[in-house]
C-alpha cells in the first residue's frame, strides 16, 4: 500500500513538468475591481442604484458596462447587459465569457437579473464563475446554476 507522499504525489502538480496542464483561474478580485470602476460611470438618477459589471473574455480582454436609466424606466439598461453589447461591439459577436463580475454601490445583494442571465447565456460559458454581492458577502456561482434553463432555440 502506498504511503500518503505517494498518493499525494498523484494529485501534486509537479513545478518541473511542462507538460502538466491546469485551467488558469480567472482573477475575480481584479474584476471585481473593473466592475466597481465602471459602477462609478453610472447613470442612476432615479434609482440610486449604482452598478458595475465586468466580463472577462476568452481572449483575456476587460470589458466594463453599467447601468443607464432613463425617464422612462422600462428602457433601463442593467450594467451586465451594457457591458455584453460593449463586448460585441469591440470584439466581434464571436466572443465567450469566461468570468462575470457584478458590483453595485449600496453593498448590497445583487445577483444578475433575469434579462441579463437570459442576455449573457448566448455568450458565456457554462462553467464561467458570476461573483456578485449577496447578503452574506460576496457569492461565487457556476452561470449554468445561476440559470439552468436557458432559453434556447435554432433559429437558423
Ligand atoms: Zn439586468
Amino acid at each position: 500500500m502506498p504511503g500518503s507522499s505517494a498518493i499525494a504525489s498523484r494529485f501534486m502538480q509537479d513545478a518541473s513538468d511542462s507538460t502538466t496542464h491546469q485551467t488558469v483561474q480567472p482573477d475575480l478580485e481584479a474584476l471585481i475591481a473593473s466592475a466597481r470602476g465602471a459602477a462609478e460611470h453610472s447613470y442612476s438618477p432615479y434609482s440610486g442604484f449604482r452598478v458595475g459589471a465586468a466580463l472577462l473574455l476568452e481572449n483575456g480582454a476587460v470589458v466594463t458596462g453599467t447601468n443607464v436609466e432613463n425617464v422612462s424606466f422600462g428602457l433601463t439598461i442593467c450594467a451586465e447587459r451594457s457591458a455584453l453589447v460593449r463586448a460585441v461591439a469591440e470584439h466581434g459577436s464571436g466572443i465567450r465569457i469566461r468570468a462575470v463580475a457584478v458590483v453595485n454601490g449600496n453593498n448590497a445583494a445583487s445577483p444578475p437579473c433575469g434579462a441579463c442571465r437570459q442576455m449573457l447565456a448566448e455568450f458565456t460559458e457554462p462553467d464561467a464563475p458570476v461573483v456578485f454581492p449577496a447578503a452574506d458577502g460576496a457569492r461565487t456561482m457556476r452561470f449554468a446554476d445561476l440559470l439552468p434553463c436557458s432559453f434556447e432555440t435554432r433559429l437558423k
